[in-house]
């Protein structure tokens, strides 16, 4: 195998290849650095005195099925400047890593087609090796997102093992890219990211939340200009808990039993857009629920009178409508 292949294949340059062995169902190349003039891979000091080498082996490409190993011995520095001593800089590997970059590449290539573990076991490797490359990536690229020509965004928290944990989330409505996660909720939770905001002189125009008190607040703090939209999820919610409310009132405060019953299984009736009622069928919301089953549903000319009483209908369908 030729130096030039060891260096356009595996990335290695300024390698000789020494020899090839082959154990264990893998090759391993045992290359040689040539002699080159030290300096320190920390502070660039060119101070340096050898210190010896540690012989230090890499996962690089495979071929096929093949895994390759790269084995060499590397030069430890001590710096005069650092007054330390440590391995000099590989520019094929990152420190602390026993893969190349060649053999990162290959696998962040395969992540986007495969699982975790099926990546680990293609490359016949650990699948944390494959969790750190993809994890090491992420920082990369995403753990500081450019926030400057951000306009539009979200915000709200999740839970994280049955509640013991909470993470607040900012997302970008844009590109739907989360642009930052705190540690907590509430708006301790959301200090890093106003300070962020501020050194990136962001102009944003409109946040959506929830209509947490802790987030009207903090909106009104930090983004006064802003217009600050509920979100539909969460209106919706009290919108539907207002709703089972009142129903529920009526029901205890009327004491005719035919009223009851009429107002008995007409949630989702209630609920349901009026376009989407269907007035010709025993069922007009359409629902699968059980209660139709134990309650029967009111006739469609009663059905049409209870939406629009309720204030809830005023584009209520004609009868003939789907
Ligand atoms: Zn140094």
């Amino acid at each position: 195998m030729s130096t030039s292949l060891l260096s356009h294949a595996w990335g290695l340059r300024g390698y000789h290849l020494q020899a090839t062995d082959f154990l264990d169902g893998s090759t391993v190349l045992r290359v040689q650095a040539r002699p080159e003039s030290c300096i320190c891979g920390r502070c660039g000091s060119k101070d340096v005195r050898r210190a010896g080498t540690v012989t230090r082996r890499f996962r690089g490409l495979p071929i096929g099925k093949k895994p390759i190993g790269l084995e060499l011995p590397v030069q430890r520095l001590w710096c005069a400047a650092c007054g330390k001593t440590r391995q000099i800089h590989l520019a094929f590997a990152d420190e602390k890593r026993t893969y190349t970059h060649g053999f990162e590449r290959y696998a962040l290539a395969l992540s986007t087609h495969m699982t975790i573990q099926d990546v680990a076991r293609h490359l016949g490797i650990g699948w944390d090796v494959i969790k750190d490359i993809q994890k090491r990536y992420l920082h990369r690229h995403f753990a500081k997102p450019h926030l400057k020509h951000l306009q539009q965004i979200a915000i709200d928290e999740i839970s994280i093992g049955r509640g013991h944990r909470y993470l607040t989330v900012v997302l970008d409505l844009q590109s739907g890219a989360v642009v930052f996660v705190g540690d907590g909720k509430g708006t301790a939770a959301l200090r890093p990211f106003w300070r962020c905001l501020r050194a990136a002189n962001a102009r944003i125009q409109a946040v959506a939340t929830d209509m947490s008190p802790a987030y009207i607040l903090a909106v009104q703090e930090n983004l006064p200009k802003a217009v600050h939209v509920f979100d539909r999820f969460h209106v919706m919610k009290l919108f539907n808990e207002q709703l089972a409310d009142l129903r529920r009132e009526v029901q205890r405060s009327t004491e005719k039993i035919e009223h009851k019953k009429l107002l008995k299984g007409t949630l989702w009736l209630l609920l349901k857009n009026p376009e989407n009622l269907d007035p010709k069928s025993a069922n007009p919301s359409g629902s699968k629920r059980p209660c139709a089953s134990t309650s029967p549903w009111p006739r469609p000319t009663t059905s049409r009178r209870t939406c629009a009483n309720s204030g809830n209908s005023p584009t209520a369908p004609a009868p003939n409508a789907s």
